[in-house]
């Protein structure tokens, strides 16, 4: 039994879930339930009972009473109690009246109903050739996207302030055994790029490394703090797997997610590209994150070596099973100097599928048109938004060192222009708190129907 079912269950006879006011509520009333002994778990709040990557506590019908008289004894504010019976619909006829099978036919049916997607849906949508049943897929994606997270691309930006890492994941250009230059920056480094996003307008700063201990708990806590009172924007840490007491540190800093990819769900694969990783363990960690009250970042890469269609359907399915909120999907690119040089890169198609299906399946979620998938083809990262994908990231790395984080070779650096390109190509549009007068006077040009 994988770890993951001590976490969550998929046989609820009649789910509820709880939605709270604040994350701090959130935290509160799942205390209250753990130590009332009510089976919960954290769950994005679906679509159609509250915003998008905020998380509600998922239950059965009959703790419903009881959940409501220690709501009441505990002074928990909450929005609402809500059954998860009356499921959201989406209007899919457009795509039903498409020349497609009837198989086809049965999944879209499935998606406008919102009725489980079973891994053998997945696996179907991950082996459509037919052109017109992917221009299906395609289209029904976009239509949940538009629904759930609107046309506005939401725009994050990574500083990966070191390149040290003191493991040895097989696929990637920064491992341990890899002979090449290793930088780390001062914390007057990374805050200096982070004035920079500020003024250009970012929210959110991804703060991302190798798995790199020189940064203690102390010197992370306070970058964080600058951060949090100097610019009061949200903080993504992407820093591998540190240890459980450091998650709640970081959530009480004011940490607003935690990205850890698990890469892939199936232990074959999981123990083949990471020689000192254990797929339980990455779960237990995930969980430990989502228990803090960070949002949960997972996702995962596609088309690794000797990787299956079942395993690429499974994958998919743990970020909905879990409750992951942000889901990042990565074609596997080989990076030079490691054991995966010379294997095959991913194609673009079967990227386009995953995160169109990711879509589908966990809808009211952040699911970013990847720097990988701009790596694997220039307009990747505009066909992914038009897959799906709601979110572009900045490197926003100084850049003499950009060259030297290099997970895989030849990435894309994907900066404000190639994003704003992708943008307009895909016919999206740009965040509303963009300083546009300082962006425009950096010599970026922005239409005005993109603001
Ligand atoms: S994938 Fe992450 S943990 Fe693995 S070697 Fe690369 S940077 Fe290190």
């Amino acid at each position: 039994m994988s770890i993951l079912n001590s976490f969550i269950k998929n046989d609820y006879k009649n789910p509820y879930i709880l939605v709270c006011s604040s994350k701090a509520h959130m935290i509160y009333a799942k205390d209250i339930l753990e130590k009332n002994n009510i089976f919960n778990e954290l769950i994005p709040t679906p679509k159609g009972f509250g915003e998008i990557c905020t998380t509600a506590i998922k239950f059965e019908k009959n703790n419903k009473e009881k959940i409501e008289e220690l709501i009441k004894e505990k002074e928990i504010d909450y929005k609402g109690i809500y059954s998860l019976n009356k499921k959201y619909k989406y209007n899919l006829a457009s795509i039903l009246n498409m020349n497609i099978s009837s198989d086809m036919k049965k999944i879209v049916s499935k998606v406008e109903n919102n009725e489980d997607i079973t891994k053998k849906d997945i696996v179907y949508l991950l082996k459509i050739k037919q052109e017109e049943e992917y221009k299906a897929l395609i289209k029904m994606a976009d239509i949940i996207r538009k629904e759930c997270v609107g046309d506005r691309i939401e725009l994050r930006a990574a500083i990966e302030f070191s390149n040290y890492c003191k493991k040895n994941c097989n696929y990637c250009g920064l491992r341990r055994d890899n002979k090449q230059f290793r930088y780390r920056m001062t914390e007057k480094e990374i805050l200096k790029e982070v004035e920079k996003l500020y003024r250009i307008g970012i929210k959110t700063v991804i703060l991302q490394s190798g798995e790199d201990f020189y940064y203690t708990t102390d010197m992370l806590l306070n970058i964080i703090k600058v951060i949090k009172e100097k610019y009061k924007m949200g903080i993504t840490l992407s820093i591998g797997e540190r240890r459980k007491e450091e998650y709640k540190l970081f959530s009480d800093a004011g940490v607003n997610n935690y990205l850890l990819k698990i890469e892939t769900y199936s232990k074959r694969l999981f123990d083949y590209i990471h020689p000192d990783d254990d797929l339980d363990i990455r779960i237990q960690h995930t969980n430990w994150i989502k228990e803090s009250g960070m949002r949960v970042g997972s996702g995962g890469m596609i088309g690794l070596p000797s990787q299956s269609v079942e395993e690429i359907a499974d994958v998919i399915l743990f970020q909905k099973d879990f409750g992951v909120h942000m889901i990042g999907f990565g074609p596997f690119l080989p990076a030079k100097g490691t054991p995966y040089e010379n294997c095959k890169r991913s194609s673009l198609r079967l990227n386009l599928k995953v995160v169109a299906i990711t879509r589908i399946i966990c809808q009211n979620v952040f699911i970013p048109a990847t720097t990988a998938i701009a790596s694997l083809e220039k307009k990747g990262q505009t066909l992914a938004l038009e897959a799906g994908a709601n979110t572009i990231m900045l490197i926003s790395t100084p850049k003499a060192l950009r060259e030297d984080y290099e997970i895989y070779s030849n990435k894309n650096m994907v900066d404000l222009d190639f994003a704003i390109e992708s943008i307009i190509d895909s016919k999206r549009k740009l965040p509303k708190y963009l300083n546009y007068d300082y962006i425009e006077s950096l010599g970026c040009k922005i239409g005005n129907n993109l603001k």
